[in-house]
């Protein structure tokens, strides 16, 4: 469903919407394009499908592009995935052949528009040769990383690094993730829509229909993670938690995900997690469709804690989302969960199975807890990770670009 502007006044204020349209003023009619590499599944597809239309509201043409390619192209995009955020991985000349190979075939399609435009926002390594096959282009491209590269492996990195640094700057979600390049690095965090059918409020109803509809009870103690199938969530970790408090607690362990097309390793995750929870029935794997945001949104909002226990984070959208909805989170000690968790605050920070555990006894047994960490959740939240100023800092972020005050910006 369209949102309009005087929607998201309701959430922000008159003024927070008058500041967008004068930061944007300068902007209107100008042509942005954002590219990624799937339209459903994951961070990634989740801003983009907000940050496109409010874009548009404010008088910008942006528009949304997508690499695809054959399971090849994947494989090795997951590859730089994995390498980005730190693990040993084999890139061989022939997965690159691949690679490039299939962005060259997508830049026939994509050429023109993107030659024209702007603003190109390249979300992540997979359309990042792009820029090198667009030589006419004519507007400002920005390499936007959403992924934690901290520790990147050397062979991803210095493969990636001589696409990236072609760009007019890039954009990192933490000063810690920033690489040495020429260009100006900019830190912006992400942050979440309020108003879409992930994140707004919904009805004692409409939670009970969607646990209907499951086949679960909305009642009692529980704990949930919402993750792609992917072995950086750590969804093993999480059982081995739950598993840990032995039956102590009456608790049910929800383990909500789904695949995201740009993914292809989420089936043999999906596996071994169902393997890890076959000896416990309290144990619930859900497989959703890519779409299943109100279904996402009610086990949110059912549940007494939300876990993240990441091994590796770009960001967590799902740390965002399970505050904003009052829940305390118990996540990994790592990356953007870091930004969002205040441990103690707004929820716990954990390394170890052992040690969510314990903080999930200790938040069961200390139910004041849980409500007074899950009100500090929303407001650290509503003050800090909601679209007005993820989309502030992009607008200005464009302005500074178009009148060649990255340099100043950076050094002031
Ligand atoms: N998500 C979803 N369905 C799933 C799993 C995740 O819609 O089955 C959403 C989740 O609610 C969040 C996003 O995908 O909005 C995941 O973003 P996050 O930054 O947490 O992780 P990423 O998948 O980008 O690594």
């Amino acid at each position: 469903m369209k949102r309009t502007l005087q929607d998201y006044e309701a959430v922000f204020g008159q003024d927070a919407i008058h500041q967008l349209q004068q930061v944007s003023r300068d902007l209107v009619g100008a042509r942005v394009v954002h590219v990624n590499s799937t339209r459903v599944g994951g961070g990634v597809a989740e801003i983009l499908t907000w940050l496109v239309p409010f874009m548009n509201e404010l008088g910008l043409e942006a528009s949304w592009e997508v690499v695809a390619g054959p399971p090849d192209f994947y494989q090795t995009t997951k590859t730089f995935h994995n390498g980005l955020q730190g693990r040993e991985v084999i890139l061989s000349q022939s997965m690159i052949d691949t690679y490039e190979q299939t962005v060259a075939e997508n830049a026939d399609r994509l050429r023109a528009n993107l030659e024209e435009a702007d603003f190109v926002f390249i979300h992540d390594p997979q359309p990042a040769t792009l820029l090198e096959l667009c030589p006419h282009r004519k507007g400002k491209w920005i390499w936007r990383c959403h992924v934690d590269v901290s520790h990147p492996s050397r062979r991803v990195w210095n493969y990636l690094r001589g696409k990236v640094c072609r760009y007019d700057a890039s954009i990192f979600s933490m000063p810690q993730f920033a690489q040495r390049m020429e260009h100006p690095q900019f830190i912006i965090a992400p942050s979440i829509d309020p108003l879409s059918e992930k994140n707004r409020d919904l009805t004692t109803d409409e939670i009970n229909t969607v646990f209907n509809k499951l086949g679960i009870s909305p009642e009692g103690t529980i704990i949930t993670q919402v993750s792609r199938f992917d072995r950086f969530k750590d969804p093993i970790g999480v059982i081995k938690a739950f598993n840990l408090l032995n039956g102590a607690i009456e608790a049910q362990l929800l383990m909500a995900g789904g695949g995201a097309a740009d993914d292809p390793e989420g089936a043999v995750v999906l596996e071994e997690v169902k393997e890890a929870a076959r000896s416990n029935d309290r144990i619930h794997i859900l497989m959703l469709p890519g779409d299943a945001h109100l279904t996402i949104n009610a086990i949110q909002r059912a549940s007494t804690i939300i876990m993240q226990k990441s091994l590796q984070e770009g960001f967590g959208l799902t740390v965002t989302e399970a505050m904003w909805k009052g829940k305390p989170v118990i996540g990994g000690n790592v990356g953007g969960i870091k930004l969002q968790v205040h441990n103690h605050h707004t929820g716990y920070l954990v390394d170890t199975p052992e040690g969510a555990a314990l903080r999930i006894r200790e938040l069961l047994r200390r139910p004041e807890k849980i409500n007074s960490m899950g009100i500090t959740a929303r407001k650290f939240v509503t003050e800090n990770f909601l679209l007005n100023r993820h989309l502030r800092e992009y607008l200005t972020l464009m302005l500074g670009l178009r009148r060649g005050l990255a340099n100043h910006l950076i050094a002031s």
